[in-house]
């Protein structure tokens, strides 16, 4: 048996058939940039995101940087972001010239500390970047007052939580703006890269849509010096037919992250992800610890099993960010999980067997 970390083509099985006719009239009628495909994926997913405006954009590393400019984030600004992310967080301010100021995350969700977000702020500081990690909603409640005592924006990361909530309110609904990503492997994927900024405020969503059109507000009226990132009408096609099975597709996730946790019941020395009582989870990954991790992951990746590991270089760590001048032991707690963490494969078409296979493999690796 095998079983790989995530199974897009089990999605692209799903919705084949629905998106044929409006692809072949796509091709048909040259209708590539913009147009009504567009226009309707952005308000469907304003809908189901919970806010105003979605303003879709080529990847969600662009969507983050959109934001953070329409936020007034500019060069030599101050930006606080956790340290157990996906790099692209951190790339998003550094393309504008700003400042990451690292945090670490606290031990039970592996999501920004508010404490130490706190002791980070600054009078160069703009903006907050709390990511919603795994599908966790981060904890926007103190976030939010934290931000709003010292003056700066809230830039919501929202590429990991598509449909998640926290006390009910969805994910990239709390910041001034979100960005999220559609990424083919993220819970709402596209057929390639896409990307989406979320916001309920209208000057915020005219600026990104401006920048993201080449400074443009109408064609060749050129504002301000922009970016060219938007979003394909064919990916708006898929994303729409995916958009229509997120919560279905989000609920098997959650079925089978529960069905995992009864099975790794078995398994004293594994740690199960933690669940924050006020977060519905939407689990774009189930990430345990485990001790020998590496010697662990070997042996599932020699069974045919894709495990992974997200991320095994928390950003301090990464080559490319040496220049921040951190040392190991800056930001423990994240350098602590990243010798543990191990993400276990799950996908909404996940069968039990897989999972139960994975188990067993697991069970024995751990045993020797
Ligand atoms: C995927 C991801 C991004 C970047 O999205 P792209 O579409 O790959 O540019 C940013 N932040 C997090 C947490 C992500 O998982």
């Amino acid at each position: 048996m095998r079983v790989p970390l995530v199974d897009l083509a089990a999605q692209g099985a799903e919705i084949a058939d629905d998106i044929a006719p409006a692809l072949r009239e796509s091709l048909l009628k040259g209708a590539f940039i913009g147009g009504p495909a567009v226009a309707s994926f952005e308000k469907a997913y304003a809908t189901y995101a919970g806010v105003q405006h979605c303003i879709g954009v080529a990847n969600g590393t662009d969507a983050l940087e959109l934001a953070l400019r329409a936020a007034g984030v500019d060069r030599g600004d101050e930006v606080i972001l956790p340290a157990n992310t996906f790099i692209a967080t951190a790339e998003a301010v550094s393309r504008i010239g700003a400042l990451p100021v690292l945090v670490d995350v606290d031990p039970d969700y592996l999501l920004i500390d508010p404490a130490q977000v706190r002791a980070a702020l600054t009078e160069q500081t703009r903006a907050i970047v709390p990511v919603h990690l795994f599908g966790q909603t981060a904890p926007m409640d103190d976030i939010t007052q934290l931000a709003t005592e010292a003056g700066v924006a809230v830039v919501e990361d929202a590429a990991q939580a598509q449909g998640a909530t926290r006390d009910g309110r969805p994910a990239g609904t709390w910041g001034v703006a979100a960005g999220t990503s559609f990424y083919p492997g993220k819970n709402l994927g596209a057929a390639g890269d896409a990307g989406a900024v979320l916001t309920d405020d209208g000057d915020v969503a005219d600026r990104v849509r401006v920048t993201a059109a080449h400074g443009s507000p109408q064609k060749y009226v050129h504002d301000v010096v922009g970016v060219n990132s938007r979003l394909d009408a064919i990916q708006a096609l898929v994303l729409t037919a995916k958009l229509k099975r997120l919560d279905d597709w989000n609920n098997a996730r959650r079925e089978a992250a529960a069905r995992y946790d009864k099975l790794l019941g078995t398994l004293p020395t594994v740690r199960i992800p933690s669940r924050h009582p006020d977060n519905v989870d939407v689990w774009h990954l189930y990430v345990v610890q485990v001790p020998d991790r590496d010697r662990v992951l070997a042996d599932l990746n020699a069974a045919g099993i894709g495990a992974a590991i997200h991320y095994p270089y928390p950003v301090h760590r990464t080559r490319a960010y040496a220049a921040l001048g951190h040392r190991i032991g800056d930001f423990p707690v994240a350098e602590a999980a990243a010798q543990r963490i191990l993400s276990l494969p799950l996908y909404p078409h996940i069968a039990p067997e897989q999972q139960t296979f994975v188990v067993d493999v697991l069970g024995r690796s751990l045993a020797q």
